[in-house]
């Protein structure tokens, strides 16, 4: 008698759902990078109770038709790689095809999505199984409503922190999301309330004052190098600006926030003992580079990656930013004894 056998798709994608969607800021991160894949000129963010009574997404972008959006559903169903090749060279934030699935699996979900052309599908699904399927109207775009998040994983639901801390998560990674997207219009509601919204009009410096204050934007200095592999523009603040916490450093490589200790490192080395001890600048850094060279598919959750030529990455960061503080002569230029 056989005792393997495979699991049923819904409890595959609950067990899914444990790596990639751990709090409500997860689900936020997921969808609206759904959104930018899908070339949205704008997306709304509307929570209640930080996104885990309810997190709906609305963008403007491609939309889907009624099959796809059933297809959406399923594990490892993506529509952004097709082939091993694709993998090593990833341009999307998406690719594993698991949020949809996960989420659905973990949630009351409503999909609401169209072409623009003719009627959408309209898809309500209830801890990953599909309960109602109808016609949506026809307007371009898609909306997720996420409603009861954790509903049906009690021991997850109990982790939750206060609606502080959670919606503490869900801006930090809105803000990321909005520094690294300046082209796309963000407008963010918690319990009908504006958190910020963003203009769209593709200026980094407007970003960083809607979210971090006028007076953060006014002292920024913008930087740019490149070398035969790396591009990398930016903005770090006047060291007489700095922050207690390193959640104010935003490195974005190929559109896509990341996490990275050395890369944090290699700016914080930039300004050399400019900063007072123990404290971190303000810092957004946009890393332009051959996919071929990073390395996305290390998490689930895509935050973190890895460089094959680390080193001059962070070399170039490192100078680039000290060069810039020396030129505007806050660090006096050491002549070596000859
Ligand atoms: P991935 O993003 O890794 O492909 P997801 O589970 O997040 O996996 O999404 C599955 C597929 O559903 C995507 O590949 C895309 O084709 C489609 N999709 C998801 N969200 C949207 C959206 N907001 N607009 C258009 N298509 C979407
Ligand atoms: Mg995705």
């Amino acid at each position: 008698m056989a005792h393997i056998h495979l699991m049923p798709d819904h409890l595959a994608n609950k067990i899914a759902a444990g790596e990639v969607v751990e709090r409500p800021a997860s689900v936020v991160k997921e969808l609206v990078e759904n959104s930018i894949d899908a070339n949205s000129t704008w997306v709304e963010i509307e929570l209640q109770e930080a996104g885990l009574q309810r997190i709906r997404i609305t963008d403007n972008g491609d939309g889907m038709d009624p099959d796809d959006a059933i297809r959406s559903f399923h594990r490892h169903a993506t529509s952004k790689i097709q082939d091993e090749n694709d993998l090593f060279h990833v341009r999307t934030l998406g690719f594993r095809g698991e949020a949809l699935a996960s989420i659905a699996a973990v949630s009351r979900l409503t999909l609401q999505t169209s072409l623009g052309t003719v009627a959408g599908a309209k898809i309500e699904l209830e801890g990953g199984k599909i309960t109602k399927e109808d016609k949506s109207d026809a307007r371009k775009g898609t909306d997720i409503t996420v409603d009861e998040l954790f509903f049906n994983t009690p021991a997850r639901l109990k982790y939750m922190k206060t609606i502080h801390t959670e919606l503490g998560h869900i801006t930090d990674v809105l803000n990321r999301m909005a520094l690294a997207n300046p082209e796309m219009k963000f407008i963010c509601r918690h319990n009908d309330k504006e958190l910020f919204r963003t203009n769209g009009r593709g200026d980094v410096l407007q970003v960083i004052a809607k979210i971090y204050g006028m007076n953060v934007a006014r002292n920024m200095i913008p930087i740019e190098a490149a070398t035969k592999d790396f591009k990398i523009k930016g903005y770090v603040a006047k060291p007489e600006v700095y922050r207690a916490s390193r959640s104010y450093i935003s490195t974005i490589i190929n559109g896509r926030y990341i996490r990275n200790i050395p890369l944090n490192k290699a700016i914080q080395q930039g300004y050399h003992t400019l900063l007072p001890i123990g404290k971190s600048p303000i810092v957004i850094l946009k890393v332009e580079m051959d996919p071929i060279l990073v390395d996305v598919n290390v998490h689930p959750a895509k935050l973190e990656v890895r460089f094959s030529k680390e080193k001059e990455l962070y070399e170039l960061i490192e100078s680039t930013i000290r060069e810039t503080f020396r030129k505007q002569t806050l660090i006096p230029r050491v002549e070596k004894n000859k």
